[in-house]
């Protein structure tokens, strides 16, 4: 008779893994059920800013695969299916679905049910207006209210979803303002120095940047929203969206005894193996492991879940695969503005015990003289003494932000600031000059890491 695997969460790390299981064992030996609670299976909330912005025209792009495409592949994956419950001991786990209720067994079991966007405790978040975006259905009605005609809106929380909600909001007329409690945006990627070129960049295209300002009360008129801040600073809007970042999903887990970690996300070792027989782990509920700091970390990264999730299904496949672990590279824009980073920021590098160098130029995109260069900020911390890469951050035009994966790369295999300094990287005018401005952060961090080159 065949194992039954049933998975929890039917997007990035479920159907990762799931897939993954499915190439590796026929449905005669496993059998693999899906449930996911809302209507889509494999989708990319990455797209949904730039759905919302208009960019991306059809929603139906947005969707990767569909419940029937995976069921043509031997996966029974069912939509409208919310688990909520688990029994370890028993070994099944209880169902609702538009039918009722219904208990499932399992020998296997994937717990992979992502995060989910933080609700703050504040007057007002009822009001009509007042969004977030996380899910597909989310980006839709977003869409529809923007195409309908807004002509304020207001985004609080500076992290890259809110970055990304607000060039769309801009790129469809809408007189944009963002909000952050913190002292500049991006603070947990970016030093503030680099972030302060990022709200620079976003002024200079009419988006209103308010740093510092703690939103604790929406405010409305007659049920609509009418602004953020009910006291003297305030901000007018007919639209909000709150982006104030995610938490992840692991309130059944922790019900059922599924263990969590130090970030408060579900523990998992480099086989995402929770500790209990039988039960994974994957995606934004679980941890990784961070290669610099060698803690644990849990992350809210698509890079991060597809990958966690297919070591998972290589396992559940009769593999045997150890996920390497992270290093938190990402990249975003602003209008023509790249902005990537990898590793740690200086206060990351501070708070794991590291004794730190940084070395930041300013650059071009391309040679100086090449008409469509445009100036680019590179940041390389690197540790002192051994040179070391522990982080690297670039802000910089067209061309600029893919390049922090020659940094994730070096940091990856240990490569140090001083032999980065010298890697062959290509040249030609219209990319770069002759050094590359990787090339010349990095020799300048292994200057200071090491005294010399
Ligand atoms: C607007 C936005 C933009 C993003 N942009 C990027 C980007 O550019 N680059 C990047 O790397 N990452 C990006 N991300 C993050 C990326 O989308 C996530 O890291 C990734 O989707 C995580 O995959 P996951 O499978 O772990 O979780 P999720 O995608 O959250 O999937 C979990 C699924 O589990 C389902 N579920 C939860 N509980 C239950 C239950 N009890 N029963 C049944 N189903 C359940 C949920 O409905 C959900 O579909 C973005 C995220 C958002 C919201």
């Amino acid at each position: 008779m065949a194992e039954r695997l049933v998975v929890i969460g039917g997007d990035a790390a479920g159907m990762s893994a799931a897939s993954q299981a499915r190439r590796m064992r026929p449905a005669d030996d496993l059998e693999i059920i899906v449930f996911e609670q809302s209507g889509y299976v494999s989708f990319s909330a990455c797209g949904e800013p730039y759905f919302v912005g208009g960019w991306v025209e059809d929603f139906g792009d947005l969707q990767v695969r569909t419940p029937e495409q995976f069921q043509a592949k031997g996966i029974d994956a069912r939509i409208h299916h919310q688990v909520v419950g688990i029994d370890l001991a028993d070994r099944h786990v209880t169902v609702r679905h538009p039918g009722g209720e219904e208990r499932v067994g399992f020998d296997q079991l994937l717990y992979a049910t992502g995060a989910t966007a933080i609700r703050p405790p504040i007057t007002g978040m009822d009001l009509e207006g007042v969004h977030m975006l996380r899910t597909l259905d989310d980006a839709a009605l977003l869409r529809s209210l923007v195409t309908a005609g807004v002509e304020r809106a207001v985004v609080v929380g500076g992290g890259y979803i809110g970055l990304e909600i607000a060039e769309a909001f801009e790129h469809v007329g809408i007189d944009t303002t963002v909000v952050t409690m913190m002292p500049t945006v991006l603070e947990r990627t970016l030093d503030p120095d680099m972030a302060e070129l990022v709200s620079d960049h976003m002024r200079s295209m009419g988006i209103h940047v308010e740093t510092g300002f703690k939103v604790e009360c929406i405010a409305g008129n007659g049920g609509k929203v009418a602004g953020v801040g009910c006291d003297d600073r305030s901000f007018p809007a007919d639209l909000v969206v709150l982006a104030l970042g995610s938490r992840p999903q692991v309130d059944l887990a922790r019900d059922a005894g599924i263990p969590l970690g130090p970030t408060g996300a579900v523990a998992v070792d480099d086989h995402q193996r929770t500790g209990i027989d039988g039960i994974w782990s994957a995606g934004d509920c679980a941890e990784a492991h961070h290669r610099i700091s060698g803690q644990p970390i849990n992350l809210h990264l698509g890079t991060v879940a597809n990958k966690a999730g297919r070591i998972a299904g290589i396992n559940l496949g009769g593999g045997d695969a150890a996920f390497p672990g992270v290093l938190g590279t990402a990249i975003t824009k602003v209008g023509d503005l790249e902005i990537s980073s990898t590793g740690l920021t200086e206060l990351q590098v501070a708070e794991a015990g590291l004794e730190a160098v940084s070395a930041r130029i300013d650059s071009t995109t391309a040679a100086h003289y090449w008409p469509g260069s445009s100036p680019m900020t590179v940041k390389a911390i690197a540790e002192k003494e051994s040179a070391r890469l522990l982080g690297a951050q670039i802000v910089g035009g067209p061309g600029a932000g893919k390049r922090i994966d020659i940094f994730a790369t070096a940091m990856w295999s240990n490569l140090p600031a001083n032999e980065l300094a010298w890697t062959d990287l290509s040249y030609s005018p219209p990319f770069s000059g002759v050094w590359d401005p990787v090339h010349i952060a990095a020799r300048k961090a292994a200057e200071k890491a090491l005294g010399s080159t």
